[in-house]
């Protein structure tokens, strides 16, 4: 079984398994799960991705509007996306609208990411990466934690 926070209207959704995650909808709003794309995250939306997200990653990008490199990576990242998913999910977390939810993640310079499985932060890292080097990193982080 996986469960996924519906990026539309914040449900939890629970899969069964052997279910495509990739093209599943919300049972309740009908909005496709997963769409391709970074998903910009408040705090309390990061919480609750964190705490009901199960059997895919979340992989989050913290950045702010002043970062030259977070704007630089915002193309890299979403173009990541489209590969990533629905193995993982993208979210974007703005550290000046989010001050708390940064410091929580202990963030000391951006754009900096998280990879988050189960809950639990399992690898970061920070600085400007492009699309294929956020692949490869989520990749062997991923095989490193399940090995
Ligand atoms: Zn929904």
């Amino acid at each position: 079984m996986s469960q996924l926070v519906c990026i539309a209207c914040d449900a939890v959704n629970r899969l069964p398994a052997g279910r495509d995650p990739g093209a599943a909808k919300c049972g309740r709003c009908g909005e496709k799960l997963f769409r391709g794309a970074p998903v910009e995250v408040s705090g309390a939306q990061l919480e609750a991705h964190r705490r009901s997200t199960r059997g895919t990653a979340l992989l989050l990008d913290v950045w702010a509007p002043w970062c030259g490199p977070c704007k630089a990576m915002t193309p890299q990242f979403a173009a990541a996306a489209q590969r990533l998913e629905p193995q993982a999910r993208l979210l974007k977390l703005n550290s000046d609208a989010e001050p708390q939810a940064a410091a929580a993640l202990g963030v000391t310079g951006i754009p900096a990411l998280f990879l988050i499985s189960d809950g639990q932060v399992v690898a970061r890292t920070a600085g400007l990466m492009n699309a294929g080097q956020i692949v490869a990193w989520t990749h062997q982080a991923l095989a490193a934690k399940a090995a």
